[in-house]
């Protein structure tokens, strides 16, 4: 393809993104293929020879839309949003052209300050305290996704751990600190509550190390508190095993909880050895919004933090914010310089080289498309987007609530996300109490519904996770709407 090629193309491809989101409104939210739909009609082998871009075109529509379940569209109130917009798609456009894997600061000098440049901003948007930002000794890195982050973390939590328990032990001999190393290992343990992302007990397979869940309760809105944690610890201590690292999480997959950070961290105080995460990936935009800052301020006792922009924040996948209060607690583990990276700028000790701040080397130029969507929007746009999502999921929340006949309200609407259940068959409808009829409250059924009673019996929770599923399967399958269905114990 030549440059005026190219220049056809891409004004063709412009055109029919612009077009691909006029008409998302009339598409069907989900596709309606078959497992394997795509090897009919794709032919058996590559091209012998190249083929025209126009021809190439013609089959996103035919071979590609069929098979796309359609993320961006107003149908789409499934998972969690996954938003893109026009500013991150030209962000994405010229890192693709640039195409640079700028894993030191050499590679590409902007790569490297434009990132710590927009992270830097972020963590004031955010409100996160002063100690993660990179004027300190923090700092924050985009990476490919939360699961990401975790993995890096905990990775690096181990070997933290195990660095401070020799050097307490005084063992110097390299020999003696790797045979050492792997005894302190097999005795480690990652705890998440049973509501963090599944992400935390993944990352314990990659690190090699055991996983332990800490319960949470109903009764609690499904939190994990100080004292579950301190119950948790002591248990394993005297099992003769030691908790290295702890995921909490600001806003959880099932229900949008929240941890009791106060309470957490209180107990923390006495484990410094454990690291302490925030998975924040899908709430921590709500955090741009002052009524949700006192959530940043109480981060000042995790090690680290993240939150994906490629959620809610208006920046297409991937891109997930990791942020540490220590980028030496990072570097230490992370960092392996063989002669040929080393290079005269890394050895100043004057730059960042962010291969040192994850697993793989090479790394994309993320932070370019969150320059964009920051600068198109401003503060205050992308403020009010996320106001919007909230009011958004308040108004949904109302509407569950004035069919209390039918629905119950299982965790109340956080972070845009309400979760609800049909109520189970045998249940009587409960009677609106506060109804229009004396037409003084614009809302009428704003008080004739609480949420689901805590006293409901585990047999009726059974009862509406079936017919809730039920429900919510027949909807699936008419594909107007897609929803995500849960169970919560
Ligand atoms: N953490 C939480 C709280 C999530 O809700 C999710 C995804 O839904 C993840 C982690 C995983 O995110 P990612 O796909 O970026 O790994």
């Amino acid at each position: 393809m030549t440059g005026e090629q190219f220049k056809d193309a891409a004004t063709s491809c412009a055109a029919d993104i612009e077009q691909y989101f006029a008409s998302l409104p009339s598409r069907p939210v989900l596709p309606s293929v078959s497992p394997g739909y795509l090897r009919k009609i794709l032919p058996d082998a590559a091209p012998e020879h190249g083929e025209a871009w126009s021809d190439i075109e013609r089959d996103i529509e035919r071979a590609i839309m069929p098979g796309i379940t359609h993320w961006q569209s107003p149908k789409f109130a499934a998972f969690f949003p996954a938003s893109t917009t026009y500013p991150s798609m030209l962000g994405e456009f010229f890192s693709s052209a640039i195409s640079s894997p700028a894993f030191n600061w050499q590679c590409s000098p902007v790569i490297t300050e434009l990132e710590t440049v927009v992270l830097d901003w972020m963590a004031n948007m955010l409100a996160l305290p002063q100690t993660f930002l990179s004027k300190g000794q923090g700092g924050g890195v985009i990476q490919l996704s939360a699961s990401d982050t975790i993995v890096t973390v905990m990775v690096a939590a181990r070997e933290r751990y195990i660095r401070r328990q020799l050097e307490r032990e005084g063992v110097t001999d390299s020999d003696a600190i790797e045979d050492r190393s792997c005894e302190i290992r097999s005795r480690l343990v990652a705890v998440g509550s049973e509501q963090s992302h599944s992400s935390t007990k993944k990352a314990a397979i990659v690190a090699g190390t055991r996983h332990r869940s800490i319960t949470t309760h109903r009764s609690n809105e499904y939190a994990m508190t100080g004292e579950d944690l301190r119950q948790k610890i002591e248990e394993l201590h005297a099992k003769g095993l030691h908790p290295y690292y702890l995921t909490v999480t600001l806003g959880t997959t099932n229900t949008c909880a929240v941890d009791d950070f106060d309470s957490i961290a209180t107990v923390a105080k006495d484990f410094p050895d454990i690291w302490i995460h925030c998975d924040a990936a899908y709430a921590g935009s709500a955090l741009i919004l002052p009524e949700y800052q006192h959530f940043s301020r109480q981060m000042a006792f995790v090690d680290s933090f993240n939150m994906n922009m490629h959620k809610w924040m208006l920046v297409n996948f991937d891109a997930s914010l990791l942020y540490v209060q220590k980028r030496r607690d990072l570097t230490d583990t992370l960092s392996i310089t063989p002669a040929y990276l080393r290079n005269q700028f890394s050895d100043s000790g004057l730059v960042t080289d962010y291969r040192d701040w994850q697993i793989p080397l090479g790394r994309r130029f993320r932070s370019l498309k969150v320059w964009f969507v920051i600068r198109t929007l401003g503060v205050r746009g992308l403020q009010a987007q996320i106001q919007h999502g909230i009011d958004l999921g308040n108004l949904f929340a109302d509407l569950i609530r004035s069919r209390n006949d039918l629905f119950s309200i299982v965790a109340e609407p956080r972070f845009a996300l309400t979760v609800f259940t049909v109520n189970p068959l045998r249940k009587h409808p409960p009677q609106l109490e506060n109804n229009a009829s004396n037409g003084t409250d614009p809302r009428p059924y704003q008080d004739s519904h609480v949420a689901m009673d805590p006293a409901t019996n585990d047999q009726e929770i059974e009862e509406a996770n079936e017919i809730t599923k039920a429900v919510y399967e027949t909807i699936d399958q008419e594909k107007e709407v897609f929803l995500t269905s849960t169970a919560l114990g």
